[in-house]
């Protein structure tokens, strides 16, 4: 069993043009092809949506265009990578310290920026017992892992007993694995999110958890979506934001800065803002880089330090995160002075101590 909502969701082209009526690029895309993820928006979320407006942000990311048919020789179902490196047939080990476990390819949502999407909505459904077996298996014989993230697909969308005996799985094993819980739910379907998925987590106290949030645009932060992430917060589960940084939703300083303010606000840190991968039919949703940095150096200078997300990329070919910036850091002399840009765009030298 898993949870997902079930009244009002949408997954058809003809029940989502009851609600909208779906511009040219809309109506090219192939509602019957299996290529790519498959339609899918619940009400709630699709309630969001300015239907007045074609180019709305929320509409964007979820309504399929024929721009999705199309991939740029350059990108990939798996830029970053993933299947080579996954060490069991849901765990990807990338990072020394930590590992990605693919608790489900289910999604109450479907992004059509979806980075996993090779993998999401595949219907293969939550990891089985023997894989999850597996998978903590590996963990048990690697303390150099300290993090687990339970990604997916949507982790919550597994019900409560079932996350609870993966919890277990792993915990039993490491107790002090730190396990972090990867979600879009509280912007997709915030009535996920109850006081009985809370107390459960209660349970577990010997390690913390912590809450990754997928927020891109102010309208998503809805009064149901901050109230269950304050349920979170109130337990002392931390959270954290990643946002994707998206053609047409959010690629604008003044919805970046809004967005920021707004998740500090209610106890949420931007964590990522993260450029487009290069996967398969995405490249409609990608910022030019340069576009990007620019936002991040006037981001910089608006928002405090806690409400400023790193600017990423996660590179191809398996390259991994790297932080992007334009550099403030501009020319060593060779004598041990450094030149820096101020986030004003003025100069300032700082010497190295003395040898
Ligand atoms: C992003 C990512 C992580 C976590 O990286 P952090 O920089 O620690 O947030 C772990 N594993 C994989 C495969 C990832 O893509
Ligand atoms: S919620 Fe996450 S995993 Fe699900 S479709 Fe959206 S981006 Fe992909």
């Amino acid at each position: 069993m898993h949870e997902t909502p079930s009244d009002g969701l949408i997954t058809t082209k003809e029940e989502l043009e009851h609600h909208l009526s779906l511009t040219e690029e809309e109506l090219a895309f192939d509602y019957h092809t299996t290529q790519v993820l498959p339609l899918r928006i619940p009400s709630n979320f699709l309630d969001l949506i300015d239907t007045n407006n074609p180019q709305d942000p929320i509409r964007r990311q979820v309504v399929p265009t024929s721009a999705e048919l199309f991939s740029h020789p350059q990108e990939d179902l798996d830029p970053l990578a993933e299947v080579s490196h996954s060490v069991t047939q849901r765990l990807i080990h990338r990072y020394q310290s930590r590992v990605a476990f693919l608790t489900t390819d289910i999604c109450p949502i479907h992004c059509r920026h979806c980075f996993r999407r090779r993998f999401t909505g595949t219907f293969q459904g939550p990891a089985t017992d023997e894989q999850i077996e597996e998978a903590s298996a590996y963990v048990a014989e690697h303390p150099e892992v300290k993090e687990i993230l339970f990604t997916g697909g949507d982790v919550l969308t597994l019900s409560d007993a079932r996350l609870k005996q993966m919890i277990a799985a792993f915990r039993s094993k490491r107790k002090d694995l730190v396990i972090r819980l990867c979600t879009r739910m509280p912007a997709s379907y915030p009535m996920r999110i109850t006081k009985a998925l809370i107390t459960m987590l209660g349970e577990f106290s010997t390690a913390p958890f912590y809450l990754m949030t997928q927020f891109n645009h102010p309208r998503e932060l809805t009064e149901q979506a901050i109230k269950a992430v304050s349920l979170f917060v109130n337990a002392g589960i931390p959270a954290m934001n990643q946002t994707v940084l998206l053609k047409g939703v959010n690629d604008s300083v003044d919805v970046l800065e809004t967005l920021c303010n707004q998740l500090v606000f209610n106890r949420i840190k931007p964590y990522y803002l993260f450029q487009g991968d290069l996967v398969s039919g995405t490249s409609h949703f990608r910022v030019p880089l340069q576009t990007g940095l620019a936002l991040e150096q006037e981001l910089r200078r608006r928002l405090s330090g806690l409400a400023m997300p790193l600017y990423a990329i996660d590179l191809p070919e398996g390259g991994g995160k790297v932080p992007l910036n334009q550099g403030y850091l501009t020319e060593q002399s060779g004598c041990g002075v450094w030149t820096f840009r101020t986030v004003e765009g003025e100069l300032r030298s700082y010497p190295d101590p003395e040898v």
